[in-house]
This record gives C-alpha cells, structure tokens and sequence, in this order.
C-alpha cells in the first residue's frame, strides 16, 4: 500500500462528504464532522460528551416505531462487537415532523484496553430514495398487464429480452415470471398476429419512439386475445434509452363487438345499395308505365297521333294564344271521302291503312305548335294559327293537295288514290270565340263539301 502518511486523519473527516460521529467505549461522543452535525442538525456542543441514553436523540426504524437506546447502532456495535451494516434509521427532531432517513454503517475499533476502544458510526441521508409507498408495489398490483424488455437489439432472434413482467401478465398469459424472464415477447405471438402491426412496432422501437397498437396475442395454452398497448422507452440518467415499457390491457370483447357492429353496418350498407338499385329500377318502371299510360290517354291507338281528348286541349290552348297574341283562328275538319268503300272492297285492315297514311301526311304536314288529331272514325280535327286570314284559302288547298299524296300500296302492287273533303272556319279574335262553335261552324262546312261532290275545301259562311 502507498504510504499515506501526509493525509491528515482530521482533514479527512472534515472534508468527507459523509456523518461520521465517533464515540468512546463508553458511547459518549468524542467527534462529530461537520457533515454529521449538518445532517443530525446539532451543533459541536449539542452533542460533544452525550452518551446513547440522552434523551435528545429520537431514532425511528422503518415501520416508524421509536428505536429503544439498547437498540441503537452504537449500543449493538458495542454489545456484539462486530460491525453493523447498511442499517436504515429515521431521525426526528422535536422542530421537525418528518423525519430524516439514514443509512447507517458502524463498527469497533477495538484496542486491547476496551476502554480505550472507540465505536465509529458512518451514515449518509437517504430521505430522497425513500419513499412512503413502493411504486414496485403498485406496477406488480396494477390489473393491466405490465411488461419491462431490455432496449438494445430489438431485432435479433431472441430479442427483446424480457427483464420484468407483473402479476397481471402471469394470470392473462398462463406464463409465471420465472418462465418468462430473459424470453422474448415474440413468444407470445402466433399465425395471426399481424406482421404488418408488428413490422410498425418494430420500426417505433427502433427509432426510440413509443407507439400504440393492438394486435393478437396467444396464451401458453394457445388461447388468442386481443391486446391494446402502449410501449414507450425509458431512460437512464444519461438519457440513453435502456428499456422498453408496455402496459397492455386485453381487449378481445371490444374488439368482438366492434367486429360485429362493423360486419352489421357492413350487412345494412349491402342491404341499403340493394334497395337503392331496387327503388331505381322500379322508378324507371313507374316511369315508363306513366309514359306509357299519358300515351296511351292522349294518342291514338291506331295511327299514333293526338287523339280526340289530346286535339281539344291543344286546340283550347290555341284559342287562348290567340286572344294573347291577337292571332287568326283556323279551325278544320277533314274527312275520307266514301271510306267505307275501302272497308267493303279491301276489307278493313286496308281501311286501317288508310287511316295510317292518312294520318302519316297529317303529321308531316303540321308544324309542332299546330293542334291536330284523330276526332272521331275516318274524320281528323285542326286548329292552327294565322296572322294573315288573306292566307287561309291557300293553307286549306296545300292542306287539301298534300292529302292527295297519301298512298296505299296492296298486295297485287296496285295502288289506292285517297280524297278528302275538307270544311273550315275562320274566327277572328277580336270576337269571344269557343272551340266547340268553331267545330260546328267547321262541320257545316265539311257537309257542303260533301254535298259538293267531295275532294275540295269549303269555308264556313254565316
Ligand atoms: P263520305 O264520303 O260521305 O264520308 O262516305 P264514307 O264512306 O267515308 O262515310 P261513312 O260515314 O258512311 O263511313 C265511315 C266508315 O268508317 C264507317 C266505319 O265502319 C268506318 N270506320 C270507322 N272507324 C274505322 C276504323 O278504325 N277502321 C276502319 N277500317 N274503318 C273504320
Ligand atoms: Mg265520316
Ligand atoms: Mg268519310
């Protein structure tokens, strides 16, 4: 050993940033540092000459029952002489409520002369470490599962390894402690466990990053569960990260009934897009069959143009537009001259596809805001706008003329000439006319056609 003869015994002490209080054999104080004086807050002649029986001291063991004087680090030093290690004691002061807490060392430094034999006491304050509750106490009671790992080398084989587990783990997982130390958590993972999940929590480890997830765990006996965990690192006083918390809680009923609102809400998602192509589809037949019925209503079976129903509305508007517009009326009826005769020569399918033709030119002779229609048998029905009644005379020839036109063809390719005889009226506006009297007056003349000799137009005359 160096030779440590310049070290001054008293400097050393003095300078030591630990209590040392020396005693005689008899337990009186013969030395207290200033770091002791400082820590039992008593001053040099506070305690210089008390023994172990003063009444000044107050120690506490840890359960914070009083330490009886025969009991005192000094008084066992001295009974047994041997030395007494890591002893921890409280100190109380009549000033203070909470006491100070200390670990204490002490030991005999016998001489051959007990009575010059010393009894040396160390001891240093530990207020800070002790705690008036064990947080270990706490993690090892919690009901959510609890789970320490070692940080470094997540991603070998056998890593993380498992440093700590609670007593929440063991009763979920079927695993004891003891079983499950220095394992890796990968022992609880099985066939769907989800890579993608685990391949994250991977990642946020290895970047030092806490990280939430809920992934399925199996038990010893195999039994799978859903966990929820929260890892997150923790630190050493350097602020290195040396391990891995997880706190876990089963959540296999959550997630059940998640999985079942979630396939319900799926089903009625389903259920609702069937009804919904179901309502379009049956729209477009409701659609279709009012389509079908207005056409129905308003046209004409047979040859496909305005009906009688139809012409009179349109025709009724006409007259109104005309009051507006201060317009000419034209009112006609036009009908196949001796008809019949095809009905009896032909017989009536070829009657029919008379009227079809008919019906055909009247179409295209008509404009779009003209009414016209089947009125009745072989008879048709206009009511047309003029501006100038100079004009009328003309319209009903072209009228008259463009019926002519009308073809049909038989079977032996012989070809049937149709005629009509065409009677008309003319309303001016300025009067109060009415469709209905414009027919009449129309019909009068359609008759005096026919009386004379059919295939021409007349024109009501008052
Ligand atoms: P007129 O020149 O005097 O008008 O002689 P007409 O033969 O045309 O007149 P009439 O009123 O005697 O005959 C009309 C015929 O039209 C009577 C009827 O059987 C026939 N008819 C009515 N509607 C239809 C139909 O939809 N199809 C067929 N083929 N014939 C019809
Ligand atoms: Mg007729
Ligand atoms: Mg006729």
């Amino acid at each position: 050993m160096k030779n440590l003869t310049g070290v001054t015994l008293q400097t050393l002490l003095e300078k030591a940033n630990i209590g040392v209080v020396i005693h005689n054999w008899d337990t009186k104080v013969v030395y207290a540092n200033p770091v002791a004086l400082k820590l039992l807050r008593l001053t040099h002649d506070q305690i210089i000459g008390k023994d172990a029986k003063d009444p000044q001291w107050r120690f506490i063991d840890e359960g914070n029952r009083p330490i009886q004087p025969e009991n005192y680090p000094v008084s066992l030093v001295k009974r047994f002489k041997a030395p007494l290690n890591n002893e921890v004691l409280g100190v109380t002061d009549s000033k203070n409520e909470e006491p100070s807490w200390f670990m204490v060392n002490a030991y005999p430094e016998l001489s051959n002369n007990l009575e010059e034999s010393f009894l040396v006491v160390t001891f240093n304050d530990i207020s800070e470490q002790k705690n008036l509750f064990s947080y270990s106490a706490i993690v090892d009671n919690a009901k959510d599962v609890i789970i320490v790992t070692e940080a470094d080398s997540i991603d070998a084989p056998l890593s993380p390894r498992i440093v700590y587990v609670n007593k929440a783990f063991e009763s979920l997982t079927g695993y004891s402690k003891e079983e499950v130390i220095g394992e890796t958590p990968r022992i609880l993972q099985g066939k769907d466990t989800d890579k993608g999940e685990l391949a994250k929590i991977r990642k946020a480890l290895s970047e030092n990053q806490a990280i939430n997830s809920t992934i399925l765990n199996y038990s010893k006996s195999g039994h799978p569960y859903w966990l929820n965990m929260d890892i997150f690192p923790l630190t050493n006083k350097y602020g290195e990260v040396t391990h891995f918390a997880a706190l876990e809680r089963d959540v296999t009923s959550e997630k059940y009934y998640a999985d079942q609102l979630e396939s319900k809400n799926k089903g009625l998602k389903e259920i609702k897009a069937n009804l919904e192509a179901i309502i379009r589809e049956k729209t477009q037949e409701l659609h279709d069959a009012n389509k079908k019925l207005y056409h129905h209503a308003y046209y004409d079976e047979l040859t496909d143009i305005p009906n009688r129903r139809y012409f009179i509305e349109q025709a009724t508007k006409q007259f109104s537009r005309a009051n507006r517009e201060h317009c000419v009326t034209l009112t006609g009826l036009i009908d196949i001259d001796l008809f019949k005769q095809f009905n009896d020569n032909y017989g009536h399918a070829v009657g029919d596809k008379v009227l079809v033709a008919v019906s055909n030119t009247l179409s295209s002779f008509f404009r779009q805001e003209d009414a016209y229609g089947r009125y009745g048998g072989e008879e048709f029905a206009f009511c047309i706008l003029i501006t100038d009644d100079s004009k009328v005379m003309e319209i009903c020839q072209r009228l008259k003329d463009k019926m002519s036109q009308a073809m049909v063809t038989l079977e032996d390719n012989t070809t049937l000439s149709i005629t009509v005889s065409i009677g008309v009226s003319v309303a001016n506006v300025d009067k109060v006319t009415l469709l209905e009297d414009e027919l009449i007056k129309a019909d009068k003349a359609l008759y005096d056609a026919k009386s004379n000799g059919r295939n021409c137009v007349k024109m009501h005359n008052p």
